[in-house]
């Protein structure tokens, strides 16, 4: 063994999983609600009305169960009809009611807080801004109720970036008080980007930071582990807002990959190669299944699992 070969063996290659990865309180509540309902209904159709998390695997499972997902509603419902942890607006629950469904509520506390949030600003007089994407769940159902509270549809607008924002500058300078509210996944980053820019251009600013304490913890341990690692590895679906967003902000810090499962590991083999300290991390809606199944693979690659 040459030098240069017994000083690379030498070097240990370690795997960290973060401590808050996976299933939140709000996503973990909705799955296993929905599975007892099914359990204790057996002779009754359960069904969610969207995917119940972003996760095809949780999906799957759930129709194996026998609880459907709905795209949309059919005329005549029968049966339970589940309203999934990312809320709906007011005038679907009415909706899920009139076509004869019996409606079972699972939004989160947290995306309730941020609904009426919304609603209260609005009320108050206030510009109302909401950072999200416009065809996210979450935020769809919070600005259609906040819209339904405001008298001028105009006065409820959502930002998914700080340029949406510069493009109605006249409009936010020309109201007497703005007020902004997050989807409950949203980025400290994105922010304190959004308040530097208003701060100046607004006569009345009020901001109701409503990320909620699960995403920060989240996001703030997974930068911590990416600041000691060399390839940060993020589970979860593409489709996930709460993943895509913790796989951005890793990437400012360290090589990160996301993944939806262990297989598209094997696209990444270099990177796992060359790395001598791999963090892992896994969205609100990523199952400690595929999370386990991701870690076992890691180890396939010789690299020891540290605490
Ligand atoms: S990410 Fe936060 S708001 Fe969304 S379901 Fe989980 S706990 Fe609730």
């Amino acid at each position: 063994m040459t030098l240069k070969e017994s000083w690379f063996n030498t070097i240990k290659k370690t795997i960290k999983l973060a401590k808050n990865a996976g299933f939140c309180y709000g996503v973990k509540r909705a799955v296993d609600t929905t599975i007892k309902l099914k359990q204790e209904n057996i002779n009754k159709s359960v069904c969610v009305l969207g995917e119940l998390i972003h996760n095809s695997h949780v999906i799957k499972e759930l129709e194996t169960l026998g609880i459907k997902t709905l795209d949309s509603l059919p005329d005549n419902g029968e049966g339970i009809c589940i309203i999934r942890s990312h809320g709906e607006s007011d005038d679907v629950f009415r909706e899920v009611q009139k076509r004869g469904f019996e409606l079972v509520d699972l939004t989160c506390l947290d995306v309730k807080k941020v609904q009426s949030r919304a609603v209260e600003l609005v009320q108050n007089g206030f510009f109302v801004i909401i950072l999200g994407k416009k065809e996210h769940p979450e935020v769809l159902a919070i600005s259609k109720n906040a819209q339904r509270a405001a008298d001028n549809h105009d006065n409820v607008f959502v930002a998914p970036n700080i340029n949406s924002l510069k493009e109605i500058e006249n409009k936010i300078k020309n109201s007497s008080k703005v007020g902004v509210v997050l989807q409950t996944t949203q980025t400290k980053e994105y922010l304190f980007e959004v308040v530097n820019y208003l701060m100046p251009i607004c006569k009345i600013l009020k901001i109701v930071n409503t990320i909620c304490p699960s995403t920060s913890l989240r996001q703030e341990e997974a930068k911590k582990l990416a600041k000691n690692s060399d390839l940060m590895v993020v589970v979860g679906s593409k489709k996930s807002a709460n993943t895509t967003h913790l796989a951005q902000l890793l990437s400012e810090i360290t090589q990160t990959i996301h993944i939806e499962n262990e297989y598209e590991l094997d696209e990444f083999n270099n990177l796992i190669l060359n790395a001598n300290n791999i963090g892992v991390t896994a969205g609100a809606s990523t199952p400690d299944k595929l999370i386990q199944k991701v870690l076992e693979k890691l180890e396939e690659y010789n690299i020891e699992r540290t605490k």
